[in-house]
């Protein structure tokens, strides 16, 4: 096995690129380490992947409300285009850090292959807490990030589409600002955006859709009806809501829910429809519900149950509470929700991890749905996307699990193993352009 150091590469002997340790970077390094490791990748090929392709970082001046400068710093990182253009979410925080939009990019690349949806991966992020911005501010933010970055999008270049805190609106001020300035409206320039707009149906629900695609994949690999299953959701916002409502749609118990302001348990099962009204008149928040215990989201990862679906953000299981994971399939709604030092801990546990890089790819599958849909000035229905996206998901699930028991070796290792043969594969193909 390789050297597990993922600062350094024990296969290759070469540093990777600008990685501290048990950053989501590190994570993502680490695992694509092992699965070069099992395919035994030409060095040269996993050097060319292990740095992204463009890295882009933009000073955005946004004139606030009351005249003065503010200056906040816009990212964006192409990992990978071999397969097509590339194609990733845009993040507002204020705590997003080049590192982890460098391991989200790489992860969109290895998860558009998983998927076979034909796009490479990218990433996007502005250090702003977009909660302190008026809407004009937050408009005028959006519009000049996507100036400074007209030579990057492009419908067949890159693709933007929502992630944490941003939304359609912002979408649309995205497709808006990139039209203005190439004098004609181009839809396909992002996804994600209101369905007016050019957005696809079943955008909003599709990535919550496919990690219960995949959820009730694996629990008929272990014989679990979905009528006996015990779900806990960490999280409780587009992704988190829809797989608690649709596992509660097939008669799930949903054991617990949280969101940032802490989690909601009842043993008799929690009534998702409820809760989904609770928190559209509680200001987007689970904060008060009734009818359940509150508990920690701590408390709520070592909940015995059937599935958990860690549905908030990175590195919520990790070394130090891996061992108390109950759970019997853990789908990752999330991207990255476990670090890499705590897979072996959880294989040790037999749990069956179905890996974000498959589990949440519903979101870029439908995007590249609309994408096609834009291209076409041709609209599909609701039931047209999701008997696609179903289809897609599942076909995923069935070949990784093939994979799985060729190697011998967890989902996770086998999504990595598919994805990057398959990139490399490509890039074989194509060469290197000299
Ligand atoms: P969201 O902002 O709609 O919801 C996030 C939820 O997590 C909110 O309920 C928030 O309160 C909760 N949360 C945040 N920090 C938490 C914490 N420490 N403990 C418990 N709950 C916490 O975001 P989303 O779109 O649902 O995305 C969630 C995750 O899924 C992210 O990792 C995102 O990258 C990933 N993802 C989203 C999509 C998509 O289509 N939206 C696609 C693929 C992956």
């Amino acid at each position: 096995m390789p050297k597990k150091d993922s600062t350094q590469s024990g296969y290759y002997k070469e540093p990777a690129p600008h990685v501290s340790n048990d950053s989501p970077f590190a994570s993502m390094m680490e695992r694509f380490e092992t699965a070069a490791k099992i395919l035994e990748l030409d060095p040269g090929v996993f050097k060319y992947l292990s740095s992204p392709e463009k890295v882009v970082t933009v000073s955005i001046p946004v004139t606030m409300d009351d005249g003065r400068i503010e200056v906040f710093e816009g990212i964006r990182v192409v990992h990978n285009s071999i397969l097509g253009p590339s194609k990733g979410g845009i993040r507002y925080a204020p705590d997003v850090t080049l590192d982890e939009v460098k391991a989200l990019a790489a992860w969109m690349t290895w998860k558009c292959a998983v998927v076979n949806v034909p796009f490479g991966g990218a990433k996007g992020g502005v250090r702003v807490n977009p909660k302190e911005l008026s809407q004009g501010e937050l408009e005028r933010l959006t519009r000049r990030y996507t100036a400074n970055m007209f030579d990057v999008f492009g419908p067949d270049k890159d693709i933007p589409a929502p992630d944490m805190n941003t939304n359609e609106q912002i979408m649309a001020w995205i497709m808006d600002t990139y039209s203005m300035k190439q004098h004609r409206t181009e839809t396909a320039v992002v996804t994600g955006k209101p369905i007016i707009l050019g957005g696809s149906k079943g955008r909003r629900e599709a990535t919550g859709r496919g990690v219960v695609t995949c959820t009730l994949a694996a629990l008929g690999k272990l014989k679990i009806s979905p009528s006996n299953t015990s779900v806990v959701v960490q999280g409780f916002g587009n992704v988190g809501s829809v797989s608690a409502q649709l596992m509660y749609e097939q008669g799930a118990k949903i054991l617990a829910i949280s969101d940032l302001s802490g989690g909601y348990y009842n043993e008799n099962g929690i009534n998702i429809d409820q809760a989904l009204k609770y928190v559209q008149e509680n200001g987007n928040s689970l904060e008060g519900f009734p009818n359940a215990e509150p508990i920690t989201n701590e408390e709520l990862l070592k909940l015995k149950c059937d599935v958990l679906i860690p549905a908030a953000k990175e590195d919520q299981i990790n070394k130090n509470n891996a061992s108390d994971v109950n759970a019997r399939i853990i789908a990752e709604g999330a991207n990255g929700p476990v670090t890499a030092n705590a897979d072996p801990i959880l294989e040790d546990k037999e749990i069956m991890v179905i890996p974000d890089i498959l589990a949440n790819a519903g979101g870029v599958t439908v995007s590249y749905f609309e994408w096609v849909q834009d291209r076409h000035g041709y609209f599909w229905t609701e039931e047209r996307v999701n008997r696609r996206l179903n289809r897609m998901m599942r076909e995923s699930f069935d070949n990784l699990f093939k994979v799985s028991g060729k190697y011998n070796i967890t989902l996770r290792q086998a999504a990595y193993v598919y994805g990057i043969d398959r990139v490399a594969t490509t890039l074989k193909l194509r060469g290197i352009y000299a």
